[in-house]
């Protein structure tokens, strides 16, 4: 069976076919880091995890590239308002980065380049470009790529040169030919870093970056490159005129990269949510108020072409159903504890190898997993002793679900760890403090004990009306923040 793809290049669903057999060369934009990471980014790459993973579990070997945009207008403002060097303000935002995509379960790129450490190449490509006609150094020592040098200009963005025209302009200060024209390299201005160059000192456009780090790690043609819906224009649309005119063909997007998928946004009433826009929770926020996973878990809710809509309680509803789902697995681990599995993979493990063949549907694995839980809780909760056959299907159904879990990095912890950890961010979140919830447990024991059982009561309808829900089993007592 084929993998399906949206392709943003062609705009239709097709085949991801490689170029070279088994192999998939892909590139992902990563971050400006100049400021902490939104939930929007982490949304972002969750989508590219999910599409490495899947491809690495179709017996793809992908070389993931992934760049850190370290050299920028932005971070070079936010580091003058602070009196910081910008490359070191840059790296502290990407170790930060680091540790929160590590925090959602995502794999770490094969590379994570960094425009501070790639100006040789950049240098190089824009002197390519230059060679080759395609770019012009103005007397200011900026250096523009000519627009209408490339036949293929726009495809991408389904754009002509004539739309393309109305809204462009030329800015005071740029030395441009046509106003379509864009920036490969800004000559040096007071306060900003710069570098040396055949055109004097200066640095690179946001662009070019992108063209050159594909270059150095994953060679031209590529498989696959990915960005948010936002960067099909200018970022994508420039990154093949420069990659194409300079390594390519100089004609074709195509002699660039083969395939282009673009994820949509997250959004808070129905608006982007971006720095810019002011209406946005920081990735650590919302790490710290709610369980990595669950994050992850809600990101994976909805397909990634469509927008998703971020809310507090939409949150707490994603991590009510993975608490859910490692109930789950603790009951059926400790019933068929001991147990060989029933037969080989079984259809949850097929379903979701189709969905996400069909351009990475993680919506439907979720929907296949959720029917997989219910029938497990029912056969679980069934009264009486498990016959062995019953024994073996729940040893399968943790085996299976665990199975499409590693692909979608979620339910890999052991479920006790899991659930603690949950239950510990939910406390938080209503102002419950589990040592004092545990110290009127004991209480309570005592109270039993002692068959004081109205005082036993009193205390579980105390604590129910903070919130907590406590459970007698053959364990003992356990309790949950309801
Ligand atoms: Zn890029």
């Amino acid at each position: 069976m084929p993998i399906v793809i949206s392709d943003t290049l062609t705009g239709t669903k097709r085949e991801l076919v490689s170029i070279e057999p088994g192999k998939i060369r892909f590139y992902a934009c990563g971050p400006t880091v100049y400021d902490s990471a939104h939930v929007g980014h982490g949304r972002s790459y969750v989508v590219w995890d999910l599409v490495v993973r899947h491809l690495r579990a179709r017996g793809y070997d992908v070389r993931y590239v992934r760049n850190f945009t370290d050299v920028d207008d932005k971070i070079i403002r936010r580091a003058n308002e602070r009196g910081e060097d910008p490359v070191k303000l840059a790296a502290r935002f990407a170790h930060e980065f680091d540790e929160d995509m590590d925090a959602l379960g995502n794999l770490r790129p094969d590379v994570a380049p960094k425009v501070s450490e790639h100006i040789p190449q950049i240098v190089a490509m824009i002197a390519t470009l230059v060679e080759k006609g395609f770019a012009y150094a103005a007397a200011n020592g900026d250096v523009y790529y000519s627009v209408r040098a490339f036949p293929d200009y726009g495809r991408l963005a389904k754009r002509n040169l004539d739309d393309l025209l109305s809204g462009a302009r030329v800015d005071p200060g740029e030395a441009k030919r046509d106003p379509l024209d864009f920036a490969l390299w800004k000559a040096a201005k007071p306060g900003e870093p710069s570098w040396d160059s055949p055109w004097g000192r200066g640095r690179p456009g946001w662009h070019i970056e992108c063209s050159a780090m594909t270059l150095a790690h994953l060679g031209v043609p590529i498989d696959l490159h990915g960005g948010g819906k936002d960067l099909v224009f200018p970022h994508h649309t420039n990154e093949i005129a420069q990659s194409a005119a300079a390594v390519g063909d100089g004609r074709t997007a195509e002699s660039f990269c083969r395939s282009w998928m673009h994820h949509g946004f997250v959004e808070i009433d129905n608006e982007k949510m971006s720095k810019s826009l002011g209406n946005f929770f920081t990735l650590r926020d919302v790490l710290e108020k709610f369980d990595p996973e669950a994050v992850r878990l809600f990101y994976l809710g909805t397909h990634y072409r469509n927008p998703i809509n971020y809310s507090d309680a939409i949150l707490a509803e994603a991590e009510r159903r993975l608490n859910y789902f490692y109930e789950t697995l603790e009951k059926v681990d400790a019933i068929s504890e001991g147990t060989s599995p029933a037969g080989e993979g079984g259809a949850v493990v097929d379903t979701a190898r189709r969905a996400l063949d069909d351009d990475f549907n993680a919506p439907q694995v979720l929907a296949a997993l959720a029917e997989a839980f219910t029938a497990a809780n029912a056969l679980a909760d069934r009264k009486g002793k498990k016959a062995p056959e019953d024994r073996a299907r729940l040893a399968a159904f943790a085996r299976d679900v665990r199975e499409v879990g590693t692909t979608l990095g979620l339910v890999q912890r052991r479920p006790a760890e899991a659930l603690r950890a949950i239950r510990a961010k939910a406390a938080a979140r209503r102002g419950i403090d589990p040592a004092a919830v545990e110290a009127r447990l004991v209480e309570r024991a005592e109270a039993r004990k002692a068959r004081d059982f109205a005082r036993g009561d009193a205390i579980r309808d105390a604590l129910l009306a903070e919130g907590v829900a406590i459970m007698d089993g053959p364990q003992g007592t356990t309790w949950k923040v309801e």
